[in-house]
């Protein structure tokens, strides 16, 4: 066991050097982006929250910890996804900003499959019970601020990014997140959408909650593969989901890739995380 308390000084050495230099950063890959992530060697890391894998490689002409959101074997469903100890492993890896990729269902017509759009905002409607890193009583009590879940630098770099190999993403959108593992109700997608949703998932919210936590900046860069329930005549498979995740794979690979390179190496951050 990895006593909690070693966290901030430790971890927070290892992300920067003493001129703020960003030194390693993270990548999550999410469904349908298989690729990225194959012939990678992965490496055990224990957490105080359990095992998780990571890998480390070069992308971008940066040094890049990755995290295979749904395991190596791509067989963990959302709501058994370690989300504590996929970020932990990251944060104690010496990683800062962190970028990941998102699959998700549309719950508004103009946003058409096939778009990729950064995430600005969530709405949390899963009932996980450990989204907290401080989840002991007697620990540091810790309110964290979600002003801006998703971090603005990261952001802009994903959108600056795009442009440069002429990538036209959609408006940034506001991402509802459910447990799944099963896919919505038409009542429900409605609702969302009332509420102010533009597109429905199943991970982004514990990311950016448990990124912020870590004083990790998080980005992400969402996937548009299908219209959520209600809209189409189709039942929704998590095959066709994937499949239209992976047809867009070299296209967010290169977005991921030219977004690496323009992260700013030095300087103080977004003023986003502690
Ligand atoms: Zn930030």
């Amino acid at each position: 066991m990895i006593p909690r308390g070693s966290l901030t000084r430790d971890s927070e050495a290892a992300a920067r050097d003493p001129e703020g230099a960003i030194v390693k950063i993270g990548i999550i890959v999410g469904t349908g982006m298989n690729d990225l992530a194959k012939g990678l060697e992965w490496a055990e890391v224990s957490t105080p929250f359990g095992y998780t894998v990571t890998a480390t490689i070069q992308f971008g002409g940066r040094e890049v910890v990755v995290v295979r959101r749904h395991g190596p074997g791509l067989n963990v469903p959302p709501h058994l996804i370690n989300y504590r100890a996929n970020l932990w492993a990251m944060r104690d890896a010496g990683v800062k900003p962190v970028l990941a990729t998102a699959a998700v269902g549309s719950l508004r017509r103009p946003i058409k499959p096939s778009t990729l759009a950064i995430v600005r905002d969530f709405i949390d409607f899963s009932k996980r019970g450990n989204l907290t890193i401080y989840d002991t009583p007697g620990e540091r009590l810790r309110h964290i601020d979600l002003s801006r879940p998703y971090c603005p630098l990261l952001s802009s770099v994903i959108e600056q990014a795009a442009a440069e190999i002429g990538v036209e993403l959609g408006p940034r959108v506001v991402y509802v997140c459910v447990d799944g593992p099963r896919y919505e109700t038409p009542a429900e997608v409605k609702m969302f959408a009332k509420m102010g949703g533009d597109v429905v998932g199943m991970t982004s919210a514990p990311e950016a909650i448990l990124s912020r936590e870590l004083d990790m900046c998080y980005g992400s860069l969402a996937i548009v593969t299908n219209y959520a329930a209600g809209f189409g005549e189709h039942k929704l498979e998590h095959d066709d989901v994937a499949a239209a995740a992976k047809q867009l794979q070299p296209t967010i690979r290169a977005i991921l890739e030219r977004a690496v390179a323009l992260i700013p190496e030095t300087g103080n951050g977004c003023g986003s995380v502690d």
